[in-house]
């Protein structure tokens, strides 16, 4: 069975390749970095980051854009009100953006590009957009002219014909089925930041940085572009119209949208006390890799409902992959291998890989991964588990942590290096051996306060970090 996506484009699942060299070109819209990225923000990262993953691991090269959208009416807002320039308010978010990011190991696009940096490329995009009649100046600002583009409403497959012709919006989101033209080129406002360029002074519209930015590291038609699902209508609506009248080629062959996230059920909002950035959780003692595996966990079409309860439910399970894990790597096994365990480790792999392939059905891998745990687990404690099956139960794990990522503790940053551990376990062993019980019991203590766990076990000590 072949990789497989649900294209918002025709409504179906489609097998996926990229159009030409085994590279896929792709685009996701990033954070606009304004304040510190919420929860629901994330379920849409770790979305992007699966999706890196598994394109990977299905033999494909990456070539990834993602914007940081660094200026807009919220940012120079904020700005405006705490006396910073736009670029000094906006650095502290991307870097916050950053670091919450490597806490929840997602790996970092092959570009990067941040909006204000490509503000001479927009200028010369709306100019362009302008020579081929798709645009119009109303004091100093410049607009889009959707009924030029009869296309417009193909990706949220919405009519948009019987639409009020000249019906403008200056701001950058919208209400749904409600398509007007929308501003390319917002013309300077007092106490504004702005730009001089080709097409006057001001700065640019949202919608304008994503087309300008694709198009210039990935060329005309992406093979795929990502989002939430929140973006489909007016911003990716938008993307598609100053594309393809900029190139007249389609703009992208497939797009995928990541479902919403609730919190314990209900929307998130400030005035609700349930709106939480990643900081928020951690700071209640949730590892980041929970938070992770939630997120992952569930499959990105679905709405996600984010509970504390089951925050624990994912360390738990973590909690088993790691002990299953530890016992591959310090077990002692029989010689010899059990063909029929090889046989049922290859069924999982396949299992494994057919689930993700339909359209990254992570529940179903995981579902597959854990009952091929419980069975070996079982296989081990009867003794039907032998040495020669560990490398091919080790390499499930492997195909398991190359797209989940969950298997390594993050450790604090004063935490012991696995040789530092190893070295007092060492010299506890030494203790025990000369009947120093209370050298070796507070050596055991020291780990223990610094989140090591230990266990002796008839084939020697193990450890994990708590
Ligand atoms: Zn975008």
């Amino acid at each position: 069975m072949a990789l497989r996506f649900y294209n918002t484009l025709t409504l179906q699942l489609q097998p996926f390749a990229p159009a030409s060299d085994n590279t896929v070109r792709m685009y996701t819209c990033g954070p606009t970095v304004y304040d510190f990225a919420h929860i629901g923000n994330f379920r849409t990262f770790v979305f992007y980051d699966l999706l890196r993953r598994w394109l990977r691991a299905s033999g494909f090269k990456l070539d990834h854009v993602m914007n940081i959208t660094d200026v807009d009416d919220k940012i120079i807002r904020n700005a405006v009100a705490q006396g910073k320039s736009l670029a000094e308010y906006s650095a502290i978010y991307t870097q916050a953006f950053f670091d919450d990011s490597k806490l929840l190991r997602l790996e970092i696009p092959e570009h990067v590009a941040r909006a204000t940096e490509h503000i001479d490329q927009m200028a010369d995009a709306i100019e362009k957009l302008g020579e081929k009649g798709f645009t119009y100046d109303t004091d100093g600002s410049v607009y889009y002219r959707i009924a030029n583009f009869p296309e417009y409403g193909k990706l949220s497959h919405n009519d948009f014909s019987g639409m009020k012709a000249g019906a403008r919006v200056d701001v950058d989101e919208y209400e749904k089925a409600d398509a007007r033209d929308f501003v390319l080129w917002k013309a300077p406002k007092a106490n504004e930041p702005f730009w001089e360029t080709k097409v006057g002074p001001g700065r640019p519209g949202w919608h304008i940085e994503c087309s300008v930015m694709a198009i210039q590291y990935l060329g005309d038609t992406l093979d795929l572009h990502g989002g939430g699902i929140d973006l489909v209508f007016p911003h990716h609506e938008n993307e598609i119209a100053q594309s393809e009248a900029l190139t007249g080629k389609p703009f992208a062959r497939f797009w995928v949208h990541a479902e919403f996230l609730t919190v314990e059920g209900q929307k998130m909002s400030k005035s609700l006390g349930n709106f939480f950035t990643l900081r928020d959780i951690l700071a209640k003692g949730h590892p980041p890799e929970a938070v992770r595996y939630l997120l992952a966990s569930v499959p990105y079409r679905k709405s996600l409902n984010f509970k504390f309860s089951e925050l624990k439910t994912a360390e738990t399970s973590i909690d088993r992959l790691r002990n299953y894990k530890l016992r591959l790597e310090t077990g002692k096994f029989g010689a010899g291998v059990n063909e029929q365990l090889v046989a049922r480790t290859a069924e999982a792999v396949k299992a494994f890989r057919e689930a993700m392939d339909e359209d990254l059905n992570t529940a179903e891998a995981l579902a597959s991964v854990f009952e091929y745990i419980r069975e070996t687990n079982t296989a081990m404690d009867s003794g039907a588990f032998l040495a020669g099956n560990v490398e091919s139960a080790t390499g499930l794990l492997q195909l398991f942590d190359s797209v989940f990522e969950v298997l390594e503790v993050t450790r604090a940053s004063d935490a012991l290096s696995d040789e530092q551990v190893e070295e007092m376990i060492t010299k506890r062993t030494q203790a025990k051996k000369a009947r120093d019980f209370k050298l070796a019991d507070s050596l055991r203590d020291e780990l223990t306060a610094k989140g090591i766990i230990l266990e002796d076990t008839k084939d020697g000590v193990r450890w994990k970090r708590k």
